[in-house]
């Protein structure tokens, strides 16, 4: 039985059932091709998302999480939009397809203005796209829109990640939410290196400031952190409420 319940935790499904009726019912033949595109779509998707989803937990399970935060994560700079750029652009398959890949990339540690980059090159300046591009609208076509997308992308990036926060996306695991408590304010740090000594694999040195090299992954780690915490003269580390249970 449809409760009011059910309809609204399903209103988008209900509403598009809702404009298929009302086209098969007043206009017959534009709701008989709409539901063979989407028959077309939905037996697409079904050969290509269990493929994407195989993937997905390869990536998951093989590349450590300390690997996502350096190359992707808010700390990984520039390097990290151009790794991202690359992924996007060589990446195959339709763009939903780089969702389930952006979700376990989020929840590994990486930023959502790469998360952004990702997305937005994977769906228009990939590599065959750009072959095809060239080929029909010539070469200096395909560059010039190549160099004012990828600026785009990079603007709307940064631009995003100051609208959206990770706390406001829905399913990430309590690890990644209480990753962002941890932080070094590097007002207060004076360079001093006490955490980079204590903690060697966790912090690194990088111009005088002390910087987040890897997250803690076991207890032992964790304990040096909280050391760190507790020997930095300036109070510049932040860390708190930091669990690794869920990993
Ligand atoms: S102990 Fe504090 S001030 Fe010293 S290097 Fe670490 S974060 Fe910077």
């Amino acid at each position: 039985m449809i409760t009011f319940e059910k309809l609204k935790k399903n209103k988008v499904a209900f509403l598009v059932a809702l404009v298929y009726l009302i086209l098969l019912a007043f206009f017959p033949e534009k709701g008989v091709e709409a539901l063979n595109r989407t028959k077309y779509f939905l037996l697409e998707m079904v050969q290509i998302l269990p493929v994407i989803f195989m993937f997905t937990v390869v990536i998951e399970a093989w590349i450590p999480k300390e690997v996502i935060v350096k190359k992707f994560g808010d700390n990984s700079g520039f390097s990290g939009n151009a790794l991202s750029l690359l992924l996007g652009s060589i990446s195959a398959g339709p763009i939903y397809a780089a969702f389930p890949i952006a979700k376990m990339l989020l929840k590994k540690g990486a930023s959502i203005t790469n998360i952004v980059i990702i997305l937005s090159s994977w769906a228009v300046i990939k590599v065959p796209m750009l072959a095809n591009e060239a080929k029909f609208l010539g070469a200096e076509f395909m560059a010039v829109r190549w160099i004012l997308t990828v600026i785009s992308i990079l603007v709307m990036g940064y631009l995003i990640s100051l609208i959206v926060k990770k706390e406001d996306l829905p399913g990430l695991d309590s690890l990644e939410r209480t990753k962002k408590l941890f932080e070094i304010n590097e007002d207060y740090c004076i360079g001093c290196a006490i955490c980079a000594k204590i903690a060697p694999k966790i912090f690194a040195m990088v111009d005088d400031k002390a910087k987040i090299n890897s997250i803690p992954t076991d207890q032992l780690e964790i304990e040096l952190v909280l050391a760190s915490v507790d020997k930095c003269p300036t109070k510049a580390i932040i860390f708190e409420n930091y669990e690794t249970g869920s990993e």
